[in-house]
């Protein structure tokens, strides 16, 4: 997909994507694709919450110990890399040198992640972080704040939606395809619980930014909304184009 652009000999583009939405919404399979299509970063925040909250089940802490869960969010080194393994991975996630990559897709941190992403000191600290990879540019960011507080100046915002019934149906068939055990009715009822916490919480609530693209995608196949979706940043890119910038050198990519 060629996005690019030139203005007086120089590269124009649309160099900061932040894609937010709910559980299962489809924003790792957009996220990914659209990177890859630009040459971009793609970065999934969700994972590092994750990755937090896997530490913290397996030291044995009390997810309800705020204090001791916010001190290891500032502690634990998380490294989100180019897949190490062949085994069907998009990245490798590595917490303090541990490669926690499947661990942090377990039911249990499906359970805890929510309680753990409302802790403010945990959110700073993570927060941080994004903002660092999202101020080098190029960068496809996806997860529950980035339009609203980790990249509120991106180029363009996405907020990608489904029926809470239709993304159960499709982690549900995710997780068989992946030999995992998994319960319809369970996966749906998590699914609810985990937004009503993430939309709830006082610091950074899943919301849709003011000037973000609201897609649903409950009767759209996915085909139909990358097709959508390419639609959107070329009708962006023009209107960047015509506004006479931004003027951006790419300094990473995949
Ligand atoms: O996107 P994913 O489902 O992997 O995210 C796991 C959890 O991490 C979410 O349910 C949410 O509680 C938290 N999260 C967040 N802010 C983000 C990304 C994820 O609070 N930017």
């Amino acid at each position: 997909m060629n996005l690019g652009g030139k203005a007086d000999g120089k590269p124009l583009r649309v160099s900061t994507i932040a894609i937010d939405g709910p559980a299962a919404s489809g924003k790792s399979t957009v996220g990914a694709w659209l990177a890859k299509s630009l040459g971009y970063l793609y970065f999934d925040t969700g994972v590092m919450y994750r990755a937090i909250t896997w530490a913290a089940l397996k030291r044995g802490m009390h997810i309800a110990d705020e204090e001791a869960v916010t001190r290891l969010a500032e502690e634990v080194r998380i490294v989100v890399s180019r897949p190490t393994e062949d085994d069907g991975r998009q990245y490798t996630v590595l917490a303090d040198g541990e490669d926690i990559t499947w661990d942090i897709r377990k039911a249990e941190v499906d359970w805890a992640v929510s309680p753990v992403s409302a802790y403010p000191g945990v959110r700073k600290a993570l927060t941080a972080q994004q903002r660092r990879i999202g101020q080098k540019g190029c960068v496809v960011m996806v997860g529950r704040d980035i339009g609203t507080v980790v990249m509120p100046e991106a180029h363009l915002k996405i907020y990608l939606t489904a029926s809470a019934e239709e993304r159960a149906r499709r982690r549900h068939v995710e997780q068989i395809a992946r030999g995992q055990e998994s319960d319809y009715d369970e996966v749906l009822r998590d699914m609810k619980r985990r937004d009503r916490i993430d939309s709830r919480r006082e610091t950074a609530p899943l919301r849709v930014a003011a000037d973000a693209i609201v897609v649903d995608s409950t009767s759209m196949s996915i085909d139909s909304v990358l097709a959508h979706i390419k639609g959107l940043i070329l009708d962006r890119f023009k209107m960047l184009a015509d506004a006479g910038g931004p003027l951006v050198e790419c300094q990473q990519g995949l």
